[in-house]
C-alpha cells in the first residue's frame, strides 16, 4: 500500500491471508498496532519487546513479527485531525491481524466511541474473553482457580446497536405514538426509548464460532447465557438460534445437556454439551459452582457484564485479555481503559494487552512463543514481581514498573 496518509509500511515483511477460510502466516508478518491513549504507549511499548522477545527464542531467529504502526484516538487526531481515520481500518483489514491499546472516547468528536466505531466498520462481531487465574495474583474469592472460562460476546447488537432517543425528543414521542397507535402498548409519556435487536444471523455466526473453539479445543461445555425468560423475542431468540446451530452444524461433536442425562446417562464421551442458563443466575452459578462453566457464548449486554464479574472473580481486569474478531480480521486489545492519571508514568500493569498478545500469538498458530509468555507471566507473579495494582494486595511483593515487570517478564521466558 503507497497510498496511506499516515502509515508507514515497514521494508520488510509479508502480509498475512486468508485462503481457503485459513490464515496464512509468513515467517515476517506485517502486524500493524494501535498504541493507544493515556496509559497505552506505557503498557504497548513495554508488552511489544515481550512479544519479539518470546517469539525470537521459541522459534530461534526464525520467526520475527514486522510491526507497522497505525493511528487512531488523540495521537491520529494530532497527526491528521481525525480522531479514526480512514485509512486505518482499512490496513487492518488488509492485514488480518492487529493489536491495539486503549483508546479515549473523544468528547465532541462525533464518535460514541473509537473502540465501539472499529468494531462495526470491520464487523467485528465476536468479542472473546478467556478468564483465568494467575497463581499468586490475590482474589476477593477463595478458589479462584476453579474459574477458567472463555466468554463469547455478542458485538454488534442488542442495546449497544445504539438505536435510541432521549426523553422528550421528537422521535421519542414519534414512537410511543406509534406503538400506541398501532399495537395497543402504553408506554409512559417522556420515556427515553431504546431498541434492542437481535438478529438470528448476528446469533448464529456468534454461537457457531464459540462451538468451533469450544469443539476445536477439546472444551467440555458451553453455555448460552440468555434472559429469555423476560425477553421472549430477543433473548429467548438468541437461545433458540444458539441450539439450532449447535444441532444443525454440530450434531456429531456436540449433545444437549438434556440428552446428556436422558440418553447417555451423563457420559458426554469427548462431545461438547450444549446448554442454557438466564443471565441472573449464571451470576450465582459462576461464582458457587465455577467448574461447571467453560464456554459461554451471550449477547452483547449480558456479556459486558458477566467478562467484568468473572474478571473481578481471578483478581481484576490488570490481567483480562480481549479480542475482537470477524470471519477475516481479528484486533486484539486491552480491555481496560486510558487511565489517563497514569500516563507517562510507567506505574501501570502492562499484563492485559500481553496476554491479549498471547491470544493473538495463538491465532497465528505461534502456540510456541505463546505458551512462554504464559509461563513466564507465571513465573514472575510466583516470585512476588508485580506492578503497584498486585503489589498493593500482595505481602512481601517488589514493586516494579510497567517496563521493570516487562523485563521480569522476559528474564523468565
Ligand atoms: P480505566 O481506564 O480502565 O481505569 C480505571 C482504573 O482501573 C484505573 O484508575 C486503575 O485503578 C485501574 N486500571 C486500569 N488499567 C490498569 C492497568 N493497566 N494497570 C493497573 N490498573 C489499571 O477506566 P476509566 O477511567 O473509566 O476510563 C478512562 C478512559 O478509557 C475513558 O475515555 C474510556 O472511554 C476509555 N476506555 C477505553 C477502553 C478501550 O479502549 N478498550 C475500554 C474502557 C474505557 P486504580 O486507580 O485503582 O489504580
Amino acid at each position: 500500500m503507497t497510498d496511506n496518509k499516515l502509515a508507514k509500511v515497514p521494508n520488510s515483511g509479508e502480509i498475512i491471508k486468508y485462503i481457503n477460510e485459513t490464515l496464512e502466516v509468513p515467517n515476517n508478518p506485517i502486524i500493524p498496532f494501535i498504541s493507544g491513549d493515556g496509559i497505552g504507549p506505557d503498557i504497548w511499548f513495554a508488552s511489544v519487546r515481550v512479544f519479539d522477545a518470546a517469539v525470537k527464542k521459541a522459534f530461534d531467529n526464525t520467526k520475527k513479527i514486522e510491526w507497522m504502526e497505525v493511528y487512531a484516538g488523540e495521537k491520529a487526531h494530532e497527526l491528521s485531525g481525525e480522531w479514526l481515520p480512514e485509512e486505518t481500518a482499512q490496513i487492518i483489514k488488509k492485514y488480518s491481524v492487529a493489536i491495539k491499546g486503549p483508546l479515549t472516547t473523544p468528547i465532541g468528536g462525533g464518535f460514541r466511541s473509537l473502540n465501539v466505531s472499529l468494531r462495526q466498520i470491520l464487523d467485528l462481531y465476536a468479542c472473546i474473553r478467556p478468564v483465568r487465574h494467575f497463581e499468586g495474583v490475590p482474589s476477593p474469592v477463595k478458589e479462584p482457580q476453579k474459574l477458567n472460562v472463555v466468554i463469547y460476546r455478542e458485538n454488534t447488537e442488542d442495546v449497544y446497536a445504539g438505536i435510541e432517543w432521549k426523553s422528550g425528543s421528537k422521535e421519542a414521542k414519534q414512537l410511543i405514538e406509534y406503538i400506541r397507535d398501532n399495537f395497543g402498548k402504553n408506554i409512559r409519556d417522556l420515556s427515553g426509548i431504546g431498541i434492542k435487536p437481535i438478529s438470528p444471523f448476528n446469533s448464529k455466526r456468534l454461537v457457531k464460532k464459540a462451538l468451533q473453539f469450544a469443539v476445536d479445543k477439546n472444551r467440555s461445555s458451553i453455555t448460552l447465557v440468555h434472559k429469555g425468560n423476560i425477553q421472549k423475542f430477543t433473548e429467548g431468540a438468541f437461545r433458540d438460534w444458539g441450539y439450532e446451530v449447535a444441532k444443525d452444524d454440530f450434531s456429531s461433536q456436540v449433545i444437549s445437556e438434556a440428552d446428556l442425562w436422558d440418553k447417555y446417562n451423563g457420559q458426554a464421551n469427548g462431545k461438547v454439551v450444549i446448554k442454557d442458563r438466564i443471565a441472573d443466575s449464571i451470576f450465582q452459578q459462576i461464582l458457587l459452582r465455577p467448574t461447571e462453566y467453560d464456554v459461554l457464548a451471550t449477547t452483547n449486554l449480558n456479556g459486558d457484564y458477566i467478562s467484568d464479574a468473572c474478571a473481578a472473580q481471578v483478581g481484576g481486569l490488570g490481567l483480562a485479555p480481549g479480542a475482537n474478531i470477524s470471519d477475516e480480521v481479528a484486533l486484539f486489545e486491552a480491555t481496560h481503559g486510558t487511565a489517563p492519571k497514569y500516563a507517562g508514568q510507567n506505574k501501570v500493569n502492562p499484563g492485559s494487552l500481553i496476554l491479549s498478545g498471547v491470544m493473538m500469538l495463538e491465532h497465528l498458530g505461534w502456540h510456541k512463543a505463546a505458551d512462554m509468555i504464559v509461563d513466564a507471566t507465571q513465573r514472575t507473579i510466583s516470585e512476588k514481581t508485580v506492578t503497584y495494582d498486585l503489589a498493593r494486595q500482595m505481602e512481601g511483593a517488589t514493586k516494579v514498573s510497567t517496563s521493570g515487570f516487562a523485563d521480569a517478564i522476559i528474564a523468565n521466558l
